[in-house]
């Protein structure tokens, strides 16, 4: 046995296996049983798994920090509008719900101190990090949504799948619909 943080979850992970739970999954992998492809932060606090309760395979599940509709966010999903129109085109499609909470760590991004010395280092630029604070879950979630609705990458794909958005807080665990899935 090694001295490492991850022993425990090779451990977790044999007793997974012994459950048959791995056959219990989407024939099409973009094709989750619940055709939810959920964006939400990296923040340990907020796992899927545990606040909306979601299974293997249910949901697609796009992580970053604060949950935000970044470029990338946009060309994975590009890829699975893509896959959806090419490969499964009669399939269901999918409903986007983005999630963003309260004492998010990316509102640290409102620091220019640190927004500085992180652009230096050769992470965000500036004006990027900038963009990517969330002070208020309810307003940058409201600006994701439009995002997502107004990038020309989804043309096609987008007027035939629902996006919503909420936001979860951390002090009573309840998420709050602020832009319902339409
Ligand atoms: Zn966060």
């Amino acid at each position: 046995m090694t001295d490492s943080n991850f022993s425990t979850y090779l451990h977790r992970n044999q007793q997974f296996a012994e459950t048959g739970a791995k056959d219990k999954v989407p024939a099409i992998p973009f094709i989750p049983f619940n055709q939810l492809y959920l964006i939400t932060c990296i923040d340990p606090r907020v796992e899927p798994a545990a606040i909306v309760g979601a299974q293997l395979g249910e949901a697609i599940i796009s992580r970053n920090i604060g949950g935000r509709v970044t470029p990338s966010v946009i060309r994975d999903m590009a890829w699975i509008c893509h896959l959806h129109e090419t490969k499964t085109p009669d399939a269901d499609w999918f409903e986007v719900a983005i999630i963003h909470h309260t004492d998010c760590g990316s509102a640290l991004f409102a620091d220019p101190e640190l927004r500085r010395g992180n652009a230096a280092r050769g992470g965000y630029d500036e004006q990027t990090a900038a963009d990517m604070a969330v002070l208020d879950p309810h307003a940058t979630v409201q600006e994701d949504v439009k995002r997502l609705r107004q990038a020309p990458e989804l043309a096609g794909g987008i007027d035939r799948f629902k996006v919503g958005g909420y936001a979860y807080d951390l002090r009573t665990g309840l998420i709050t619909t602020v832009v319902p899935a339409a």
